[in-house]
């Protein structure tokens, strides 16, 4: 699914060079669930917006599926993120002014799938995310879970191969945490391949594997 070889990302902010990510190389199977551990500044968030086609690497190579996608033009980019990727972040990013409905929607909007089809599937999603009855409710109104649970809805309502999480359990207290690492899990036994990033090293252990980085740097990595 992934095969990342030498990665490598520098930020220079005036006369400074940050090196995010130094020769990162590793492998995601399909249908594999990984943890991307290491502590604040190490270059998680770095490396997750590139294998989500968020950023560019400054040299190296990023198969996706078959496909070296290291250095697409911006709009090939937009089109494999969108057709290939569900995200779910740490804070939601659901959008305030759609209703959860609408928010699950987009994505599907974005693949021009017909309207019929589009309501089909957001109801069935809707369901099995248990958030049908706040269908018609905006993000505020919703509990920190509920939020998560919508974003997780929109994440997967296309059916994406990969879902990437940015410590998806980050915002939630340990009943909403479990029942987000429960969702995940589901999705994983279904076939998705999962990479999330986390600093909870029990979340971590629901992986098949962890990779743990260090000053940019893949230290360790390893079966659980
Ligand atoms: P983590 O997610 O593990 O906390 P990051 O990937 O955010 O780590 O950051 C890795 C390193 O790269 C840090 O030293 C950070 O300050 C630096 N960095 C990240 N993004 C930028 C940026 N846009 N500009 C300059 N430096 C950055
Ligand atoms: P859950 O455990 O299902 O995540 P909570 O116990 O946190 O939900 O919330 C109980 C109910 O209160 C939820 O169904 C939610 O719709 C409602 N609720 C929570 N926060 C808000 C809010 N800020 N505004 C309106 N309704 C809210």
């Amino acid at each position: 699914m992934i095969k990342v070889e030498n990665l490598c990302k520098s930020f220079r902010t005036e006369d400074v060079e940050t090196i995010a990510l130094n020769n990162v190389s590793f492998t995601v199977e399909d249908g594999e669930f990984v943890a991307i551990m290491g502590p604040s500044g190490c270059g998680k968030s770095t490396l997750l917006n590139i294998l989500g086609l968020l950023d560019n690497p400054t040299s190296g190579k990023y198969f996706l599926g078959n496909h070296e996608v290291a250095n697409l033009k911006e709009k090939e980019r937009t089109d494999v993120r969108k057709g290939e990727i569900g995200f779910v972040f740490q804070s939601f990013n659901l959008i305030d002014e759609l209703n959860v409905e609408e928010n699950i929607e987009l994505p599907l909007t974005y693949l021009n799938i017909p309207k019929a089809e589009r309501k089909a599937k957001v109801q069935a999603i809707m369901k099995r995310m248990a958030i049908s009855h706040r269908a018609k409710h905006f993000p505020h109104q919703l509990s920190g879970g509920q939020q998560q649970r919508v974003a997780i809805a929109r994440a997967v309502v296309f059916s994406p191969k990969l879902i990437l999480a940015d410590e998806p359990t980050g915002n939630l207290d340990s009943k909403n945490g479990a029942e987000v690492m429960h969702l995940l899990t589901e999705l994983n036994h279904e076939g998705t391949t999962i990479v999330m990033v986390t600093h909870n090293e029990h979340d971590a252990k629901i992986a098949h594997r962890t990779i743990r980085l260090f000053d940019g740097q893949i230290v360790e990595e390893g079966n659980q």
